[in-house]
């Protein structure tokens, strides 16, 4: 009786982990369907999986909670790797380690549900699982935050934090930096000491904040769209996105 417990508390670990992407997913605009896909599956493994403790001896409720499990598990990868910040030239990746893991969740959930040795299945869950299992391991090398990014050969200061319009993660380069996956042009520049001293009548900007770590000290805090300053250091920042097109303040080079 508690031995075969066990797979079923696995299993409500790892969907309470899927429900936990699907929340930030929900905040992000590119993966909110995904998102909501995502949440039904869970909820049906969570209500299995809940079953199967209670009766251990109904085999299908823990069949249907592992396929359920792995469909969600399958959606939360995609939502993952869809908002995971990569540098520019590696974006490509999304384009194959998300349906991977996909892939992966459906082809297990259907090992799961039937429980006829079937070697072609049996194949395609081993060969995409370890796909998976490697594009996780490399995921911490390639999505890393290193500070910079490389613009030709110069490297720019960056921070990180999620795009206002997309929610995808990116390292925005110091000056005029472009989301990676939906183009978005945002102008971010620090100290900007010299520029805050010129006051804007402009600068009734509607309240629009990202959260990120302060690029002189690292404490992480939320940055209005428009000019803040650090609480921590007093770093001033200047930060904008969309409100002001073509603007003549442009301290920092154009990059592409
Ligand atoms: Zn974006
Ligand atoms: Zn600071």
């Amino acid at each position: 009786m508690m031995t075969g417990m066990v797979p079923s508390v696995l299993g409500i670990v790892l969907i309470a982990l899927c429900v936990i992407v699907f929340v930030v997913g929900l905040r992000a605009a590119r993966t909110r369907k995904l998102s909501m896909i995502g949440l039904v599956p869970a909820g049906c493994s969570l209500g299995a999986f809940a079953w199967s403790i209670y009766s251990p001896e109904v085999e299908m409720a823990t069949r249907f909670a592992a396929g359920s499990a792995a469909v969600a598990a399958g959606l939360a990868h995609g939502v993952w790797f869809s908002l995971v910040a990569l540098p520019a030239k590696r974006v490509w990746l999304r384009m194959v380690a998300v349906p991977l893991g996909m892939w992966f969740g459906t082809f297990a959930s259907l090992w799961f549900l039937f429980p006829y040795e079937n070697p072609g299945l049996k194949l395609f869950v081993v060969v995409l699982g370890s796909l998976t299992l490697t594009a996780w391991m490399m995921l911490p090398f390639v999505a890393r935050d290193r500070g910079f990014v490389e613009s030709g050969t110069r490297h720019v200061p960056s921070v990180r934090f999620a795009c206002p319009r997309c929610g995808t993660r990116v390292d925005w380069g110091q000056g005029i930096a472009a989301c990676t996956d939906c183009g978005l042009f945002l102008h971010i520049f620090w100290p900007a000491d010299e520029l805050q001293k010129r006051t804007d009548p402009e600068a009734l900007l509607p309240e629009r904040s990202v959260r990120f770590a302060c690029p002189s000290c690292g404490t992480a805090s939320d940055w209005n769209c428009g000019d803040s300053a650090c609480a921590q250091c007093g770093l001033k920042l200047t930060l904008h996105w969309n409100v002001h097109k073509g603007s003549e303040r442009r301290p920092g080079s154009a990059k592409k």
